[in-house]
C-alpha cells in the first residue's frame, strides 16, 4: 500500500469509485481508495439503478445527462459490463402542475441538446403495451433512460482508475483522519497510514462516522427504501424487446422491467428511518425485513396503471437503507472549516448522478473549481443550525414526498422553525409569512389571511406581494435584512487584507463603500459584496447570507496578517432597509444626524442613533430605491422595528417582505448571487468587470487574467415578457422566435410598480442585443419577451441618489 497519495477515497460504493476514476482522467493517478468490505458494500450493491437524466434543477439535468452517455463509453474503455439497458423511460402527467413541470423539462432537454420530448397516446401505447394511460395529460419520453448493473458500474470505475494507476484496497477500513500542521492529512487503517493533501470522504451509509473522525457533523439520516420483483408476466416473456421504465411521478411509485418480469418502488408516507444513533459499523450485504403493507397504497396506484403488476407473484422484496441529506440533494464540496477534506455524501439517485459528481468532485479538487455550479449542492448551504431534530423532520419529509414538484420559491414546514431572531414575534403579528433562509425564519410577505402556496403559475400571495411592493415604490417601506451575511474587518492591515480578497480597490475614505465582486478560480463571480469603511482600521462587509460558509472557503484562502481580525457579525447584528420615495421623511423623523443629499449622500455610511438607538447606517438600498440600511446590535432589534414602523404610519409605509424585494431588485435590473451571479459567468458576461481592478493583486487574478480579454460567451439582460398568469423564476430557457435555443433566465419576477413581468436572463453574445425578440419557455411553453435597453424602474439612477429630476 502506498504511504503517499494525491488522494485518499473512502468509501467504495458508486460513488466512492467514480470519484477515483475522474481523479485519474485528470491526471491525478497516484490516488487510493480504502474500502472497509467488498466493493459495493454500502446502498450500492442493492439498488434498482434506475437511470434518469431530467431534473428540476437545471444543472443536476446536466450532470445526470453526463452519467448516462458516460456508461457505454465506460465499458468501452474497461472492457467491464455495466449492464446498461437503455429502453427508454416514460414520464406521465396526471396533473397540470406535473404537466407544466415535464413542458419546462422538455424545453431545458431543447436547450441543452439532451433526448427528452412528447409523445402521442399512440405512441406510448405502442412503447409500453401494458400501461393503461387512461387519465394522462401529457406523455414525454426519455430515449435514453434505463437501468444499470450497480455492481457492474462500480467495477468499471475501478478497472478504470485501477488501469491509469490508481490502487484500491479492499478489506481496509479507514480508522482514523487526522490533519497535519502543514495542512495535509494521515488516513490511518490497520495495515498502515498514507499521508495526502485530499481525504474524500465517500463512505455513504457510514458518511456520519467517517466525518466524524475529522470533527465534522454532517446532517445525513438513513431510511429503509423498499422495492419488489414480480415472476416472470407472461406478456413481457413473449416480447422480443424491453420495455420502457415508467415515471408516474404523481402516483408515487417507480416501475421497470426487471428479467421476465417488473420490479415497482415506492416512497411511501409511513418513513422508517433507521440507525439514527450511527450506522454500525458491522453492517454488510444485509438487508431489512419486507415490509409490503406500508406500501400498499403506492403498490394499488402501481397496479391501476399496470395491472399486469396485481396479476404476477412477488419474487424478490429488497428492502434497504439509503442515508439522505435534509433536501435530498448530496452534502458535496470541501468542508469549508477544513484543508483537503472533501464530501461527496447522501446521494439518493446515485445511478443517475455517480458520473457528473465524480466529474466535478475531480474537477474541484485537481482544478480548484468545479465547472457548473454547485451552489444549490454544496455542503456548505447548511451550517451548525442543521440540527439532528431538523434532519430527521427534513428528511422524513423528503421521503414521503419525493417525487413531489419542486416548485420555485417553495417553502416547506418541515423542522421548522430552526433559528428565530427576536422581531420574529412581532412580525407574526403583523400578519408575517415566513420562509427558511439559511435556517432563518425570515418574512416573505405580510398577509396572514393568504397562507403561502407554491406553483408554476402566480399564487394567491401575488396580489399581497404586489401591495408592498408597491406602497415602497409610492411611499416607504421597511424590509427585514438581518439575513444578509455581515463580517468586521479591523486591525492596521485590515485595508490590505481586504484587498487581496475582493477584486475592486477598497475605500480610502471613512464613511465610503464599494461594490466588489470576489472572484473564483475559473474567473467567475464566487460572491459580490459592499465593503464599508467605518474607521481608518474598521471594514463591514456585507454579502449574501445563505453562502455565508460557503465564502468561508475564500476567506481562509487569504492568510490574515498578524494584529487584522476577521468576525461575522450575522448573529449579532440584525438590520432593516428604509426604502422609498418617503424613506428620508421617515427616517429624519428619529434621528439627530443630518439625512439630507448633502450631509448622507447615496453609498456613504456613519454611525448614527436612530430612536435612540446606535445603527451602522449605509445610504443603500437593493430595492434601486432612496433607502438606508440600518445595522443594529440584536439586542435592540424589537425596539427599532417598534420605533420604524411607528414612524412610518405617519407617512403610509409598514412591513415589506423578501419576495416584494426581490420583485423591486429585478425591476431595477439588480443581479442577486447565486441566481443571477455566480461562478459560471464571467465578470465581462454580467457586466461587474468595471468593478474588478487588473492593476492590484486579488484572490484569483491569474483566472480572471487568462478570460479578462475574452468576449462574453452570454450576457446578461433584462426581459420584458408576455406573461399573462406566469412569471418567470429562474432556469427557463429562453429561444429565438425560430427555435433556436440562446440562452436561459436567472431569475424572474413581476414588476408590479412598471406593470411588466420581467426576467434576468443570459443570452448568447450576439443575441443579446435591445429589442431583439425571443421566446421564454415559462412553464414550458413560449412566451413571447423583449430584451430591453434599460432597466424599466428608473434607468438613470435618480431615485437612488436622489437626484433633481427625482424630487422634481
Ligand atoms: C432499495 C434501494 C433502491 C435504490 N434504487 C436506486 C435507483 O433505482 N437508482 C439510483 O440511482 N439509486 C438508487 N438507490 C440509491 C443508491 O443505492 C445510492 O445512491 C448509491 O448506492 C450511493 O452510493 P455511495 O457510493 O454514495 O454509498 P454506499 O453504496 O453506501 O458506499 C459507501 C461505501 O463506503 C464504505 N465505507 C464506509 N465506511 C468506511 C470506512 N471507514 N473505511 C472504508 N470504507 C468505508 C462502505 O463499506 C461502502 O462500500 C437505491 C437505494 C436503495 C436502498
Amino acid at each position: 500500500m502506498r504511504t503517499d497519495a494525491q488522494a485518499v477515497v473512502i468509501g467504495g460504493g458508486v460513488v466512492g469509485c467514480s470519484i477515483l476514476y475522474h481523479l485519474t482522467t485528470l491526471g491525478w493517478t497516484d490516488v487510493v481508495l480504502l474500502e472497509r468490505s467488498e466493493l459495493t458494500s454500502g446502498s450500492t450493491w442493492h439498488a434498482a439503478a434506475n437511470i434518469h437524466g431530467l431534473h428540476d434543477s437545471t444543472n443536476i439535468s446536466r450532470l445526470q445527462h453526463y452519467t448516462m452517455t458516460l456508461y457505454k463509453d465506460l465499458e468501452a474503455e474497461t472492457g467491464q459490463s455495466c449492464g446498461v439497458f437503455q429502453p427508454g423511460s416514460l414520464y406521465l402527467a396526471q396533473t397540470e402542475a406535473r404537466e407544466h413541470q415535464l413542458r419546462l423539462q422538455e424545453a431545458k432537454a431543447r436547450r441543452y441538446g439532451m433526448n427528452f420530448h412528447e409523445v402521442s397516446r399512440d405512441e406510448a401505447e405502442r412503447l409500453h403495451p401494458l400501461v393503461d394511460f387512461d387519465g394522462i395529460r401529457c406523455i414525454m419520453f426519455e430515449p435514453d433512460g434505463g437501468n444499470v448493473d450497480p455492481s457492474g458500474v462500480t467495477n468499471a470505475y475501478a478497472v478504470g482508475a485501477r488501469q491509469r494507476g490508481a490502487e484500491i484496497h479492499r478489506f481496509t477500513p479507514v480508522i482514523g483522519t487526522e490533519p497535519q500542521p502543514d495542512g495535509s492529512w494521515i488516513v490511518r487503517t490497520e495495515k498502515g497510514d498514507i499521508r495526502t493533501p485530499w481525504v474524500v470522504n465517500a463512505a455513504g451509509l457510514w458518511a456520519r462516522e467517517v466525518a466524524a473522525m475529522a470533527g465534522v457533523h454532517l446532517p445525513l439520516l438513513p431510511t429503509e427504501h423498499q422495492y419488489f420483483v414480480t415472476e416472470t408476466v407472461a406478456e413481457i416473456a413473449a416480447m422480443d424487446r424491453r420495455l420502457p421504465s415508467v415515471a408516474d411521478r404523481d402516483g408515487e411509485y417507480y416501475l421497470r422491467q426487471e428479467g421476465k418480469g417488473l420490479l415497482v418502488g415506492a416512497y411511501e408516507k409511513d418513513v422508517r428511518f433507521w440507525a439514527e444513533d450511527g450506522t454500525p459499523q458491522g453492517f454488510g450485504h444485509e438487508l431489512f425485513p419486507d415490509d409490503l403493507e406500508r406500501i400498499e397504497d403506492n403498490m394499488m396506484r402501481a397496479i391501476d396503471r399496470v395491472p399486469v403488476v396485481g396479476e404476477a407473484g412477488i419474487k424478490r422484496v429488497i428492502n434497504g437503507p439509503m442515508i439522505w441529506s435534509p433536501d435530498s440533494s448530496a452534502l458535496f464540496g470541501p468542508v469549508p472549516e477544513l484543508t483537503g477534506y472533501f464530501c461527496c455524501c447522501g446521494i439518493i439517485p446515485g445511478f443517475s448522478q455517480n458520473g457528473g459528481l465524480g466529474k466535478l468532485a475531480a474537477e474541484w479538487m485537481v482544478e480548484g473549481e468545479p465547472s457548473l455550479d454547485m451552489f444549490g449542492w454544496d455542503l456548505a448551504r447548511f451550517g451548525y443550525w442543521a440540527t439532528p431534530a431538523f434532519t430527521k423532520a427534513r428528511v422524513g419529509d423528503q421521503y414521503a414526498h419525493r417525487f413531489k414538484i419542486h416548485f420555485p420559491g417553495e417553502e416547506r414546514q418541515a423542522g421548522r422553525p430552526v433559528r428565530k431572531r427576536p422581531v420574529h414575534a412581532r412580525q407574526t403579528e403583523l400578519g408575517g409569512v415566513f420562509g427558511l433562509n439559511y435556517g432563518w425564519e425570515h418574512p416573505l410577505y405580510f398577509d396572514a389571511d393568504t397562507p403561502d402556496s407554491a406553483g408554476f403559475t402566480r399564487q394567491p400571495w401575488w396580489d399581497s406581494v404586489g401591495r408592498e411592493a408597491l406602497m415602497l415604490r409610492e411611499r416607504a417601506g421597511i424590509i427585514d435584512i438581518s439575513n444578509f451575511a455581515k463580517y468586521r474587518v479591523t486591525g492596521p492591515d485590515a485595508e490590505t487584507w481586504l484587498n487581496a480578497v475582493f477584486a475592486n480597490r477598497m475605500p480610502k475614505a471613512v464613511g465610503r463603500s464599494c461594490l466588489t465582486p470576489l472572484i473564483g478560480k475559473r474567473g467567475g463571480i464566487a460572491g459580490d459584496f459592499t465593503v464599508t469603511r467605518l474607521g481608518p482600521e474598521e471594514f463591514w462587509v456585507i454579502g449574501s447570507g445563505m453562502a455565508e460558509r460557503f465564502h468561508q472557503r475564500f476567506f481562509r484562502a487569504v492568510p490574515l496578517q498578524k494584529g487584522t481580525r476577521f468576525e461575522s457579525l450575522t448573529e449579532a447584528v440584525a438590520g432593516f432597509n428604509v426604502a422609498g420615495p418617503r424613506a428620508r421623511d421617515l427616517l429624519q423623523r428619529m434621528t439627530n444626524a443630518d439625512l439630507s443629499n448633502e450631509a448622507f449622500p447615496f453609498f456613504r455610511s456613519a454611525r448614527i442613533d436612530v430612536a435612540g438607538i446606535s445603527c451602522v447606517a449605509l445610504r443603500v438600498s437593493f430595492t434601486g430605491d432612496l433607502g438606508w440600511e440600518l445595522h443594529v446590535a440584536e439586542a435592540d432589534q424589537v425596539a427599532l422595528y417598534d420605533a420604524l414602523l411607528s414612524a412610518g404610519e405617519a407617512v403610509g409605509a409598514g412591513p415589506v417582505g423578501s419576495r416584494a424585494l426581490m420583485s423591486l431588485r429585478v425591476e431595477k435590473g439588480y443581479g442577486s448571487w447565486g441566481r443571477d451571479y455566480s461562478p459560471e459567468y464571467w465578470p465581462q458576461e454580467c457586466g461587474l468587470d468595471g468593478l474588478v481592478r487588473s492593476d492590484k493583486d486579488f484572490l484569483n487574478r491569474e483566472a480572471w487574467i487568462k478570460i479578462k480579454a475574452l468576449p462574453p460567451r452570454e450576457r446578461m439582460v433584462l426581459l420584458d415578457i408576455d406573461a399573462p398568469d406566469a412569471d418567470a423564476s429562474g432556469g427557463e430557457p429562453v429561444f429565438l422566435t425560430d427555435g433556436m435555443p440562446v440562452g436561459q433566465v436567472s431569475s424572474g419576477a413581476y414588476g408590479y410598480s412598471v406593470g411588466k413581468s420581467l426576467a434576468i436572463a443570459y443570452i448568447r453574445d450576439g443575441e443579446a442585443f435591445a429589442g431583439r425578440e425571443v421566446e421564454v419557455a415559462i412553464l414550458g411553453q413560449p412566451h413571447l419577451a423583449r430584451i430591453l435597453e434599460r432597466p424599466p424602474f428608473d434607468p438613470e439612477g435618480h431615485r437612488l441618489r436622489d437626484s433633481a429630476s427625482a424630487l422634481a
